[in-house]
Parts: C-alpha cells; structure tokens; sequence
C-alpha cells in the first residue's frame, strides 16, 4: 500500500469506510444474547472477513472485532464437540457467562477468538495517517469511531480502490498538489 500524500492528507476516514451515506448499517455482533442460529445467518448472508462485537445495539460501543473464519470453525466444533450447543444456544463474547436457567441449552463462550484490540481511528482521521499506519502495521482492516461509538470499518481493499478512484477522477491533484 502506497502512501499518497498528495491527496490522502485531504481525505478523512469518514470517507473512504463503509458503511456508506446510503448503505445499510455495519454488520456486527453484540456480546451477549445472539443465539447460534442467528450468528449462522449472518454468516451465511454475508461474505464480510471480520464482525465487530459492540456491548449493546443501543451503545454501539466497541468490545473487540472477530474474524468470519474462527467463528466459523468455533460454532462448528462447539456443535461437534461440546455437549448441548444448538443452535438456540446463546453466544457469549463476554469474559463470564451468566448461569443459564434450568432446561436452557448450553452456551458457547467466544470470549477467546474475539480480537479485543482492533486498530480503531476517528471519523475526522487524516487517511494520510490511516494509510501509513495500515502500512506499518501489516492491517487488513481498522474500525472508525465517533465518540466512542462504533461508525465504520475501512479494509486495505477499500483505501485501493479510493485511491484508484480519486486517480481517474483527478489526476492533477494528485500529480501536481
Ligand atoms: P475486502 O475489502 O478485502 O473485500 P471484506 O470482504 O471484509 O474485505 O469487506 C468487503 C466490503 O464490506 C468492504 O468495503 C468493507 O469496508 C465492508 N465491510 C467489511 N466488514 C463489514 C461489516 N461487518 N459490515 C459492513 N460492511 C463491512
């Protein structure tokens, strides 16, 4: 990934992440009361690399990001091997997991999986300063936040593709600025 002074210094995060103005609202999980079946929905209905696990809908507050592989393979061997998780079993993102009530089926605790530090910027970060740290890093992806509250996602694909946009749509400021 190249970094492109000229231009990125002029962009913010707020304008290459998805969602878009328009688009329907991230996809992302909360950390308590999903069901098994509801995640394989997801997952089933989505082609996204990674979720973020936010405390509550309401809040929108970030706990930590979780790759569509090792959800995958957790629910697939939670359902082979644990005893009692179906696919009404709730998953828990949490550090500890609340009693279930008699009857209900068990659990699947996630809590291992979940990346509890995602790389995050603000929605008024200078691309400039996202791309050179998706550079030094090695990132895939970074969340945005404002306030504190969970607003986007920018993927290495995305910053590509707005770079090669911005280059049809204006060479000079990019050759010349
Ligand atoms: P890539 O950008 O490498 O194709 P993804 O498949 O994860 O990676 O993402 C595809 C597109 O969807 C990107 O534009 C990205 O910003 C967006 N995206 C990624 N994860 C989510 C998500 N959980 N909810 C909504 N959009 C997402």
């Amino acid at each position: 990934l190249e970094a492109k002074e000229e231009f990125t210094h002029r962009t913010l995060a707020m304008d290459v992440m998805r969602p878009r103005r328009c688009d329907p609202p991230l996809t992302c999980f909360t950390q308590d009361g999903m069901k098994v079946e509801d995640v394989e929905t997801i997952i089933s209905e989505t082609t996204y690399s990674g979720f973020p696990v936010v405390v509550s809908k309401e809040s929108q507050r970030l706990v930590g990001f979780v790759l569509r592989r090792d959800l995958i393979i957790s629910i697939e061997s939670g359902r082979k091997r644990q005893d009692g998780i179906v696919s009404t079993s709730l998953i828990y993102f949490t550090e500890h997991c609340p009693v279930q009530p008699p009857n209900s089926p068990a659990p699947l605790k996630l809590r291992s999986v979940l990346d509890l530090c995602p790389f995050t910027v603000t929605d008024h970060t200078p691309m400039e300063i996202v791309v050179d740290i998706f550079r030094k890093l090695g990132l895939r992806q970074c969340l945005v936040t404002h306030n504190g509250r969970l607003l986007g996602i920018v993927t290495k694909k995305d910053i590509l593709k707005h770079i090669a946009q911005m280059a049809n749509q204006d060479p000079d400021s990019i050759m010349f600025n």
